[in-house]
């Protein structure tokens, strides 16, 4: 049986030999054979260097280099269509995804009705709170409105059967937004819980203007409701502005045209095209995706994989 290690690395040149030893110790307690596929998502430091000579020390470490950042969702689905194991697993390169924990997930999913075992974590120290705030939030959030349930804490390191994998890769929307595609798919999945790591080396590569693109990218992938809000706002403006012309006629017929009201009369125009444009907005948002989507551009593109290392060293 083979397990293949999907690893996305962004500027991880330091974090890369330590989680490389950590698994190798995970390696020796598990009966599995061990493929590696680390994805270089167009790293700006050493990471490519790093991951070449890893590969060229050890046959069963794999690596795919992209032309250019392509994101962290591009890259798993990059490993997820070259991992060949029976079990697939998804991991953070920094050891915030304990790979100890492997070996529990490894003894659950044996267990034949369970297809998944994810990981939670119950806390999220060494966060700025702020940001743990908004992550609440957004799971609130996106549980209340959309049809597809994200569980809080929720990372994307799991282990799946390739029966899993496989429908994963039947999905190939161009925006993706992994979380919830894990849970769309279906199948039994279990979770285990631990306390949040931090990093062991580099820097996070998300700042909080990027997280909230990326939650928002998350609501619209997976909900429709912010387009029903367009529907029923629109409506209930009509029906409060049927009201207030009624009402306006009836004022006039029994006490005659006063022309007053005017400031009032700003604010409401104002606010009626605030709504119009935010509503616009909103709509534009969903177009842009399907934008996007009709476009049908490749999720990622290669400039190079472990294949090419012969060649490297012929040139070099
Ligand atoms: N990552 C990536 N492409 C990106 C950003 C991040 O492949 O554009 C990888 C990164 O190398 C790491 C994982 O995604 O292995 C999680 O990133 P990070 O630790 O920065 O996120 P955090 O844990 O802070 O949410
Ligand atoms: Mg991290």
């Amino acid at each position: 049986m083979k397990l293949s290690v999907i690893v996305p690395c962004y500027n991880e040149e330091e974090s890369i030999p330590l989680f490389f030893a950590e698994m190798q110790k995970v390696n020796d307690e598990l009966p599995l054979d061990f493929e590696y596929i680390f994805i270089n998502d167009g790293s700006k430091d050493k990471t490519l260097d790093v991951l070449r000579s890893l590969a060229k020390n050890n046959s069963n470490v794999h690596y795919i280099s992209f032309s250019r950042n392509f994101g962290k969702e591009a890259a798993l689905y990059a490993g997820l269509e070259n991992a060949t194991g029976d079990y697939v697993t998804v991991m953070d390169v920094d050891l915030q995804d304990p790979p100890e924990l492997l070996l529990e997930m490894f003894n659950k999913i044996q267990d034949p009705d369970i297809d998944s075992v994810g990981c939670r974590r119950v806390s999220r120290t060494g966060e700025p709170p702020i940001r743990s705030f908004f992550a609440r939030m957004f799971y609130k959030i996106i549980n209340k409105i959309g049809q597809t349930e994200m569980v809080d804490g929720a990372r994307d390191f799991r282990l799946m059967t390739r029966q899993m994998v496989d429908a994963i890769l039947e999905v190939r929307e161009y925006n993706r937004f992994s979380k919830g595609i894990f849970t769309w798919v279906g199948f039994n999945t279990i979770y285990l819980e631990y306390e949040n790591r931090e990093r062991v080396a580099g820097e996070t590569s998300w700042n909080f203007w990027s997280l909230l693109k990326y939650s928002l990218e998350g609501i619209i992938n997976f909900s429709e409701a912010p387009l029903n809000i367009a529907t029923y706002g629109g409506m209930l403006s009509v029906f409060i502005s049927i009201i207030g012309a009624i009402f306006i006629i009836v004022r006039t017929l029994v006490f005659g045209d006063r022309t007053s009201g005017w400031p009032s009369l700003v604010i409401i125009i104002l606010f009626c095209s605030g709504i119009n444009l935010l509503m616009l907005g909103i709509i534009g948002r969903y177009i842009s995706k399907i934008f996007l989507e009709t476009k049908s551009r490749p999720i990622y593109i290669i400039r190079e994989t472990e294949k090419d290392l012969k060649k490297l060293t012929i040139v070099k």
